[in-house]
């Protein structure tokens, strides 16, 4: 691209970046950097109680996501307070902090229960707001509306594991929920305006090249505010692995250099307006089956997509067609 176009080429989301960036968007809503701090708040997962199923999603290892900071024995308030020191001499700019429900199925509880550990959450000093991981399955009205009278005063986010478009996949991992269970959590909350995240894997066994770069299209006409992506990694100790290591073929594990050129491919598809907030997993290497990416980590990968992105003059949205 010429300096005269790059200097001309301004993006629907505001900034130089080539895709709608999730650090970004908070920089334009709160003018400064705004730090997530992760608790596990000792919630367990309807599949994996035996309420709707026992065993869990065939991928799920929770322990390999969770930061060392989050153990349910602790308080929220003090799981707050352990993950802003933990980040503080990372990143000394954080001035405000989002209190991340992540562990498991964050509104699988009486909701007196969800109120006592939100509101703890939110009086906790320099907290702005919440982000509730959950499935889709475990939300109601009565949720909602709490939520909704939270988001008037403070940033509230609820975050949806979907996983998948296809339900074939989604029966084969085991989620115990549709794809059309989602899509209705999803309208639900955007449409009493909290802000609606939704989580993706790319890779999962059965699913062609083509069908992953299908959901490009559909996850764009969901009312979603940001979105999560990750490469399929294999964790030790779980059902997949066991999957895996008796039939490999039937996966489509991604190289880095493969799932650049695939995840720009999908970004292209995709609806502008929709945040994105991670690019890929990065479960440590101790949990992984086989060596997935070595050592590279996932800054490193956001830098190379964004290098390559400018290489080949492309941004998020560029073939995107809005068929809402
Ligand atoms: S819904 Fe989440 S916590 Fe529950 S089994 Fe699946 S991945 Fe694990």
């Amino acid at each position: 691209m010429s300096e005269e176009n790059k200097n001309i080429r301004s993006y629907p989301w505001g900034h130089e970046r080539r895709f709608n960036a999730y650090s970004n968007y908070f920089r334009n809503i709160y003018g400064a950097r705004v730090q997530k701090v992760s608790i596990d708040a000792g919630f367990t997962c309807p599949n994996r109680d035996g309420s709707k199923g026992s065993g869990g999603c065939t991928y799920c290892n929770n322990d390999a996501f969770n930061p060392s900071y989050c153990q349910p024995a602790k308080s929220v308030s003090d799981q707050i307070g352990e993950g802003i020191e933990f980040h503080k001499w990372r990143y000394s700019e954080a001035v405000s902090y989002l209190a991340y429900f992540q562990a498991f199925s964050n509104t699988y509880a009486p909701i007196d229960r969800l109120k006592a550990l939100y509101e703890e959450a939110l009086n906790y000093p320099g907290v702005i707001g919440l982000i509730i991981g959950t499935r889709p399955d475990c939300i109601d009205d009565e949720k909602l509306a709490y939520l909704k009278k939270l988001s008037e005063k403070n940033y509230i986010a609820v975050e949806y594991g979907i996983e998948s478009c296809y339900n074939k996949t989604l029966l084969r991992i085991n989620r115990g929920h549709t794809f059309e269970e989602a899509e209705s959590a999803v309208r639900k909350t955007a449409a009493l305006g909290i802000n609606t995240g939704a989580h993706f894997i790319f890779g999962l066994p059965g699913e062609s090249r083509e069908e992953m770069l299908e959901q490009a299209g559909i996850i764009s006409s969901l009312p979603l505010k940001t979105v999560k992506f990750h490469q399929l990694q294999i964790i030790k100790g779980t059902a997949m692995e066991k999957e895996f290591l008796s039939k490999p073929s039937d996966f489509k594990l991604f190289s880095w250099e493969e799932y650049l050129e695939f995840f720009i491919t999908f970004i292209e598809r995709m609806n502008p307006s929709i945040v994105i907030e991670r690019f890929t997993g990065e479960a440590p290497l101790r949990f992984l089956t086989g060596e997935g990416w070595g050592k590279k980590r996932t800054d490193q990968i956001v830098s190379l997509i964004e290098k390559r992105m400018e290489e080949l003059d492309t941004w998020q949205g560029r073939l995107y067609k809005d068929k809402r």
